[in-house]
């Protein structure tokens, strides 16, 4: 059975929200981002961008009548066909992450470095020399405004001038030597010396009691767009010196991989991640006892990481269990055994206890400087709030499995045994249910980013 991935689309025209497969949608895209004239390898570079966009940011598209592109026939759609069809779930991906993919129109010479633009530091958006747009229409483009439009546009004025006005524009107009009467006796224009006279005959001045001031400016951009990314007509002229789609995006996404993301992946967006839970004590270590029922910290870190484990094998991750039953494992074959398995994340499971009774609700704890636990645990925090599941907050920890550990780890304490009304709450298997899908969407959510 074939699953197919949709994309929402509101379509402001027919005021109405369609759902479309992720293959037609790039499509409808193609047809409205780019030049269907251009080369066919350029179109699949860019249908890449768009199944990578698309997918990267699950939000809903919006544009106006661009789905009637279906109902049209000929070359444009056999093109756009194509295009998709031989990119087929293709995306870009960097340090296995699907990418921002940013592009624009015409570069002008060289993208740009992200930082340089929307003051944020992509590493796969650096700036790469282009000529290849160069015999696009917008490799240079020239505007001339007059000096009332110039003074409209910015809101500003410029002096009056009249005919006394002291003319020399450094570099163009030089060397103005004018007699007591304000007449022009000689003048430098351009690399060319004229007499006053020379230059009232040449220009049909009524005398060569002339001033000279600008009446407009000129101003000469290079590249149309903010220059980011793939620049759209370097590479329709790299497609069309022989490149192919794969070597125009690596040209302009630095270091980035391209992929077949199978459907069977998106279904199980946590798909090549691997996951080590480790469910604190067990054995004869038993952790922190209940107060009222008697709970014992070993058995719920045990049955919350067990059902946590099924909930991200569903989502497709790999998944490790330090331990899986009631035995005491000593804290240095938990590390050992953890970097074995070289995890993208080390998830640690315990309870708390506190001599004040009413402390209560979840907290965690992540590793000094460890940037990555702390935004996993933000994550987390934010899907158990979500779901009116009581936290404390994300703090800096300095435990024993945060030493040694060769990969990023957050400390989950899921509640206080110490607390009466807590205690029972444990012993709901939908309170339990909750916090497993709470942590599991935080940790999706943290690599979706
Ligand atoms: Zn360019
Ligand atoms: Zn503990």
């Amino acid at each position: 059975m074939e699953s197919v991935y949709n994309i929402r689309y509101f379509d402001k025209e027919r005021n109405s929200e369609m759902v479309i497969p992720l293959e037609k949608m790039v499509g409808i895209l193609l047809n409205s981002e780019i030049d269907l004239n251009f080369h066919i390898e350029a179109l699949k570079a860019q249908a890449i961008v768009i199944r990578t966009n698309l997918l990267k940011s699950p939000k809903p598209i919006q544009g106006e009548g661009l789905v009637d592109i279906w109902e049209h026939e000929g070359e444009d759609i056999e093109k756009i066909i194509e295009a998709v069809e031989e990119t087929k779930d293709m995306v870009i991906t960097f340090n296995g992450k699907l990418i921002e993919a940013k592009y624009h129109l015409a570069c002008g010479g060289s993208t740009e470095n992200s930082e340089d633009v929307i003051n944020n530091q992509v590493i796969y958006l650096r700036r790469v020399l282009c000529e290849y747009c160069k015999d696009s229409p917008y490799w240079q483009n020239e505007r001339y405004f007059s000096i009332e439009e110039i003074e409209k546009l910015l809101k500003v004025k410029f002096p009056m001038v009249n005919v006394n006005f002291e003319s020399e524009m450094t570099g163009f107009i030089e060397e103005v030597k004018k007699d007591e009467n304000n007449r022009i006796k000689s003048i430098k224009i351009g690399n060319k010396k004229f007499s006053g006279v020379e230059l009232m005959e040449l220009l049909n001045l009524n005398s060569t009691r002339f001033a000279i001031f600008p009446t407009g400016i000129k101003l000469v951009s290079r590249g149309k767009g903010h220059g980011i990314g793939l620049c759209q007509y370097g590479a329709n002229k790299m497609a069309e010196e022989g490149h192919t789609f794969e070597d125009i995006l690596k040209y302009y996404y630095t270091g980035i991989d391209i992929k077949k993301m199978t459907l069977p992946c998106i279904k199980k967006p946590l798909y090549g991640k691997i996951i080590v839970i480790d469910p604190g004590h067990g054995g004869e270590d038993k952790g922190y006892r209940g107060d009222l029922l008697g709970l014992l910290e070993k058995d719920i870190a045990l049955s919350l990481s067990l059902q946590l484990r099924s909930k991200l094998d569903s989502l497709g991750a790999t998944v490790h269990l330090i331990r899986n039953n009631d035995t005491k494992i000593l804290a240095t074959d938990r590390l050992e055994q953890a970097n074995k398995f070289k995890p993208d994340f080390f998830i640690s499971i315990h309870m708390d206890y506190f001599p004040n009774s009413s402390m209560k609700g979840v907290e965690m704890f992540h590793f000094r400087n460890d940037i990555e636990s702390q935004s996993l645990g933000l994550h987390i925090l934010k899907s158990l709030k979500k779901r009116h599941i009581f936290t404390r907050g994300i703090k800096e920890g300095n435990f024993y499995v945060f030493r040694g550990i060769s990969s990023s780890s957050l400390l989950i304490e899921l509640g206080f045994l110490s607390n009466k009304d807590e205690e029972i709450k444990f012993q709901d298997d939908n309170y339990i249910k909750k916090l497993v899908d709470g942590i599991a969407e935080g940790i999706l959510e943290y690599f979706k980013l």
